[in-house]
């Protein structure tokens, strides 16, 4: 095991990684920017390096200033959480190349990921089902691009292959649109991920997001570790996820996870993974892979006992991987809200300070959240502060656990997105489970 990770990351994951890190006996080197000093994980830490100013491009951004707050600490491995550097296959080369540890899979794999038009090629090659589509780019000829959009079906989407963040797509409705839409698309792509380079894909109406968590050696060995269902979503942002997803059929799930599991032992994935798939009239559409863990890991943690931050960790420091399909036993629902410093209905941002913060508990109850009484919300990353996760034998007692600790739950200070969840665990069609993913934004369009 390792003796002292860096953990490259702030807010609540930096604190989610210090807790695993401390339960595995390894001292922990927190870098913060000059927003951040004052963050719990900072003085819970065993070392801390301040890496520049507020801005992320300046600090969590900032290859060299991470690299030399390893060296300077003598850590021998950097995890990069989730969101600022995780995805990037550069950095992670830097990394290595520096003489650390990256928790996290290979270059390779997170570059062959990170490009969605290689990745779905990939996830063709190795068996598991795509959302049909141009299979690669599209290329310049206006006339091919017609007859792909005819051969696919209206409507179609154009997405960036390089994109992310529910950032660079175009859903397009006729053939009189796609041409500009295709150019707009490629324009942006250019400028917002330095990629000009677009594919197409059948836009589903109606598909549910169900994403499949794995966990690898970087060899033969490869578990899944079931399903998260992330359909609740407000601009292609997950506002809420649950494990398992309601009323998909146990057959249908094992299958497509057998099929995860078989592509990293395919491409010799490492470490912990996530594949998404729009799921509608009861098959799988894989739109991509995330090569780092996720926000709402939470869940499948609650339903599985497996700690995936530790097993994250064991597999990078070589530790022999003994973790057998047989051996993930799903057990009760599990449920994450996102609580995000915003106004509830418009959305518009509200950092500041929290002048009194009382977090709920009980039986089932877990809060992962780096906030306390007095803490300023930094107006310079994310909203989200906290992720609150509740866990029952059955869906019905998750949910009824989430709206008993949402109404214990006092921020004030700040405006919070806990009047929305609140709402959402009293609706008739969340209660009955299996909505769409555009069911959240349909139901606020309805708001008088
Ligand atoms: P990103 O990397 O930006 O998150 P994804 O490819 O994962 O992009 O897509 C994000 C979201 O966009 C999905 O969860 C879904 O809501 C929507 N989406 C993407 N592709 C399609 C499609 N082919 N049909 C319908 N919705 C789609």
């Amino acid at each position: 095991m390792f003796e002292k990770i860096l953990i490259a990351n702030r807010g609540e994951i930096a604190l989610r990684i210090q807790r695993a890190c401390r339960e595995l006996g390894v001292k922990t080197v927190v870098v913060h920017s000059e927003a951040d000093r004052d963050a719990k994980y900072v003085k819970l830490a065993d070392e801390s390096v301040c890496i520049g100013p507020a801005p992320a491009r300046d600090s969590y951004l900032n290859m060299p200033a991470l690299i030399s707050a390893a060296e300077v600490t003598d850590a021998e491995a950097i995890h990069p959480g989730y969101g600022f550097l995780a995805e990037n296959a550069d950095f992670a080369e830097r990394v290595e190349k520096s003489g650390f540890v990256f928790i996290g899979p290979r270059p390779e794999s997170i570059r062959l990921m990170g490009d969605k038009v290689s990745a779905k090629r990939a996830m063709i090659a190795a068996g598991v089902p795509v959302v049909p589509g141009s299979e690669g780019a599209l290329p310049e000829d206006p006339q091919t691009i017609m007859q792909m959009a005819r051969d696919v079906g209206y409507p179609v989407i154009i997405k960036a292959a390089g994109g992310g963040g529910g950032r660079g797509m175009r859903v397009v409705y006729t053939e009189a649109a796609l041409l500009n839409a295709v150019a707009m698309t490629r324009t942006e792509a250019g400028s917002a991920f330095n990629n000009p380079e677009v594919y197409m894909e059948k836009f589903l109406e109606n598909p549910r997001h169900v994403e499949i968590q794995v966990l690898a050696d970087g060899g033969r060995n490869a578990v899944w570790l079931g399903e998260r269902d992330c359909s609740m979503q407000r601009r292609h942002q997950k506002v809420i996820e649950e494990a398992p997803a309601p009323h998909i059929p146990r057959k249908l799930i094992e299958r497509i996870g057998e099929r995860c599991a078989e592509a990293c032992r395919k491409i010799n994935y490492r470490g912990a993974g996530t594949f998404e798939f729009l799921y509608e009239d009861g098959e799988f559409f894989f739109i991509e892979m995330n090569t780092r863990i996720q926000v709402e890991h939470t869940v499948t943690e609650m339903v599985t006992g497996i700690d995936l931050v530790a097993q994250q960790i064991r597999i990078a420091a070589g530790e022999k991987f003994t973790l057998r399909q047989k051996d993930v036993q799903f057990r009760g629902h599990a449920i994450e809200c996102r609580i995000n410093a915003e106004d509830p209905f418009k959305f518009t941002p509200s950092p500041g300070k929290i002048i009194n913060w009382h977090p709920p508990g009980g039986m089932g109850v877990r809060m992962d959240s780096h906030v306390f009484s007095g803490y300023t919300i930094p107006p310079h990353y994310d909203s989200m502060i906290a992720k609150l996760i509740t866990y029952g034998d059955t869906r019905e007692q998750a949910i009824a656990r989430m709206d008993i600790a949402l109404s214990e739950m006092v921020v004030e200070g700040i405006q919070t997105n806990i009047p929305l969840h609140r709402e959402l665990m009293q609706d008739a069609r969340f209660v009955e489970g299996g909505t769409s993913i555009h069911y959240l934004e349909h139901k606020l369009s309805q708001r008088p």
